[in-house]
């Protein structure tokens, strides 16, 4: 035990450090990164010798360890992969959809290399970002035309700004959505410049609602919004797409459907109970939106499809060069809609829909797969093969629930919580859940080649305890 006083004059001095031949070992980091490191790491020895918590001499060793640990952390890039064991498909804090290999594929392969994004090969000038995608999601969906903007808060944007400005747009009181932060589809149609024209109750909108509200001059757009992020249960009625689009015919006036999720190919014998993109064209929506993140499985961006009379007005308003997509979107976002075209290849490549089709028993055996590799790897804990609940999450069929299973663990003279955290230090970080107080790692959301990660994770958990 020293003196407080003494050991901080003990302290090594920033220009000392420095000066130190060991610095070599840190020759690539630029020199005022460094320096600034240095301070940073005497001045944390400085705060602990005046709280008490640093009783000893402080070496230069530790100086140089804790720089290098510091210029390690500062190395590592704001966003980077994580291993995603929540069992929330979608995840909005996770990057939501996990793209296909094609669509990886397709990205690098543009990235890094001059692509045909405004170029006509044919002709040999100038061609359109917009014509890359329509022809295929024209395909895929069946619709007259379509266009993709950054996403669907923007598509929605654009399409009222290009169809309604200046005039009104009836919408059910059931329908004024919030989508998550700043996104309220009132507040949207006010800065398009559309008046929004609110009918009938929270839960009960009916076709009279949207007739009284009609009027010749005014009513630009019927919108019907899908309530993709919660359900109106119990004493409820809602206007059907099929009245709306019968009263937007009788009427000349285009009927706008926000669909969110932009499922392609029916889900429901997998347990995954959502409208989809062709049977609201097959009704009759005008234009129909959908996020490209969401059930499509692609990359974050918003597909606008329909009329072509409409997707024209759409793609000459002054947002269309606002809310465009770059090369890197386009191409995955056309690598996704090429799996589309024979059903079957969606379900085995695109990984959302993969994760969400996964049977039971299939996860139930993988499951136990991951609980003896865990076991062999890291038996400091308790490991079980647990059932639970999965979720599709990104707002996106909130009361479908899908039985899943996964690992939990326990034991190992640690709490769940900091279990919990501490795997959110490895290197690459395990992102879980904790259920019934203990860590469940899912294994929906894992693919298999990523269940060796998951054990360094665990097992760096345990070995780095003292120091969490
Ligand atoms: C998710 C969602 C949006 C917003 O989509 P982003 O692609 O996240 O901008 C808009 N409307 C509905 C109905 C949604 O579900």
């Amino acid at each position: 035990m020293e003196d407080r006083q003494e050991l901080l004059r003990g302290l090594p001095k920033v220009d000392e450090v420095l000066l130190d031949e060991q610095l070599f070992l840190f020759a690539s980091t630029p020199r005022d990164i460094i320096v600034e490191s240095v301070r940073e790491v005497i001045n944390n020895f400085r705060q602990e010798i005046l709280s008490g918590t640093r009783q000893h001499q402080v070496k230069n060793e530790e100086v140089f360890e804790q720089l290098a640990q510091l210029l390690k952390e500062r190395s590592k890039a704001n966003l980077r992969p994580v291993l995603n064991a929540t069992g929330v498909v979608l995840h909005t804090n996770l990057g939501r959809s996990r793209l296909s290999r094609q669509a990886y594929k397709a990205i690098c392969d543009v990235a890094d290399s001059y692509s045909t994004l405004e170029y006509d090969l044919k002709l040999g000038a100038r061609g359109s970002r917009h014509d890359i995608i329509s022809g295929l999601i024209k395909k895929v969906t069946g619709a007259e035309a379509a266009i993709a903007v950054n996403n669907n808060a923007a598509a929605t944007m654009i399409v009222l700004a290009a169809l309604a400005r200046g005039k009104e747009v009836v919408i059910s009181r059931g329908e004024l959505v919030e989508v998550g932060g700043s996104f309220r589809i009132p507040d949207v149609m006010s800065e398009s410049g559309a008046v929004l024209r609110e009918v009938g109750a929270t839960n009960k909108t009916k076709i009279s609602d949207y007739i009284a509200a009609y009027e010749p001059e005014k009513t630009a757009v019927f919108l019907k919004v899908h309530t993709s992020n919660y359900r109106i249960v119990g004493f409820t009625e809602e206007v059907s797409l099929s009245a709306m689009v019968e009263l937007g015919k009788k009427n000349n006036v285009p009927v706008v459907y926000d669909m969110g999720n932009g499922l392609i190919s029916d889900l429901s014998r997998y347990g995954l109970h959502e409208p989809t993109v062709s049977e609201a064209l097959k009704i009759g929506a005008d234009i129909v939106l959908f996020s490209g993140d969401k059930l499509l499985g692609g990359p974050q961006a918003g597909v606008i499809i329909g009329k072509k009379k409409y997707i024209d007005k759409i793609k000459k308003h002054p947002l269309a060069r606002a809310f465009r997509v770059d090369k890197l979107t386009l191409a995955a976002l056309e690598a996704t809609f090429n799996s589309y075209l024979d059903g079957n290849n969606a379900i085995r490549d695109i990984p959302t829909l993969r994760m969400i089709c996964e049977s039971a028993e299939r996860l139930k055996s993988r499951a136990e797969g991951l609980c003896k590799l865990f076991r062999a790897e890291c038996p400091a804990f308790d490991y079980e093969v647990e059932e639970c609940i999965d979720q599709v999450g990104g707002g996106s069929a909130p009361t479908d629930e899908l039985k899943g299973y996964g690992v939990s663990i326990s034991g190992g003279g640690m709490s769940a919580q900091k279990l919990e955290r501490r795997l959110r230090r490895a290197e690459i970080p395990l992102i879980v859940r904790i259920n019934h107080d203990r860590v469940l790692v899912d294994v929906r959301t894992l693919n298999d080649d990523e269940f060796l990660l998951a054990a360094k994770a665990v097992k760096f958990a345990k070995k780095g305890e003292q120091d969490a």
